[in-house]
């Protein structure tokens, strides 16, 4: 909550129902009268106090705050403000204002107890929301600058009439397991399909991201799209599907997949993005089948 400490304290104390109210004092043994002294016709609750007595009313009207419910006599200070915690989004800043202008209200009461000035209704309300405006101007955020990290890789679209399949793949050591992204794209960039996969399995890095291009490609055949672009982030991983350099033998499922995809897919591009470095990504648009 957005406001200075000793409304805060105010609202803790309100909230608990631990504020000197007669009713209270005489709960706690303290007094034996617990009738409110400014209309003399209810106890002096925090509900009566804050909401029903007259003065209350006059306060409420005058502050042209909207309570977009009813307000039960029998409701403690902290069911209003669940109640006004509902409303939060609908009214920003509400739930300040009220709890501001309640304190104003106890302030008076206070003060007119002590043989003090009763002030009118509208210099209570324009005096709390005096106090709040200020703390809340002083301690206004300056706007966080939007971060981009400078060498983002921003994800494009491939070519019209095609889709894009991105794959990855993460390794969870601690918890032995790894997990599989696959998102499908059009060239309009709109998702077409998505899957998310966790499994128990003891894979080291490699072994993932070629696990998750094998899984990206079945789950691409299984949508029905043909034309597709595949993007992953392992160079080695591509390098094998192109029979470029040696194949380690954790990624050979892959490249057993190759023939599945040249049987089932018509084009197929290997995208790679490496790091944050390399901004550009490379493209083999020329592969040929094994
Ligand atoms: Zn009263």
């Amino acid at each position: 909550m957005n406001v200075p400490n000793k409304i805060k304290h105010f609202a803790w104390k309100a909230c608990k129902n631990i504020l000197a109210t007669k009713e209270n004092l005489k709960k706690r043994k303290i007094t034996t009268d617990d009738i409110c002294d400014s209309c003399g016709k209810a106890p002096e609750s925090t509900c009566h106090l804050f909401w029903h007595y007259d003065k209350a009313k006059e306060i409420w009207s005058t502050s042209k705050l909207v309570v977009p419910f009813e307000i039960s006599p029998k409701w403690t200070f902290m069911d209003v403000m669940w109640q006004f915690q509902r409303w939060t989004e609908s009214y920003p800043g509400l739930v300040e204002r009220t709890m501001a202008i309640c304190w104003g209200i106890w302030k008076d009461r206070n003060t007119t107890r002590h043989g003090g000035k009763c002030r009118e209704g509208k210099a209570i309300v324009r005096s709390s929301l005096w106090v709040l405006d200020e703390f809340q101007e002083a301690n206004k955020q300056p706007l966080a600058p939007t971060r981009q990290p400078p060498n983002e890789i921003k994800w494009s679209p491939p070519q019209p009439g095609y889709y894009k399949v991105n794959v990855d793949g993460a390794v969870f050591s601690k918890r032995k397991q790894v997990g599989i992204g696959v998102i499908i794209r059009d060239s309009a960039g709109m998702v077409i399909a998505a899957l998310s996969q966790k499994l128990a399995l003891p894979l080291g890095a490699l072994e993932i991201e070629s696990k998750a291009m094998e899984v990206g490609v079945k789950f691409a055949l299984d949508v029905g799209v043909r034309d597709v672009t595949m993007e992953g982030d392992s160079k080695c991983i591509c390098d094998a599907l192109q029979g470029l350099g040696d194949t380690a033998s954790s990624v050979q499922n892959v490249v057993a997949e190759r023939f599945t995809l040249h049987k089932l897919l018509e084009v197929l591009l290997f995208l790679i993005q490496k790091g944050r470095q390399m901004c550009r990504p490379t493209c083999w648009p020329n592969m040929q089948p094994i």
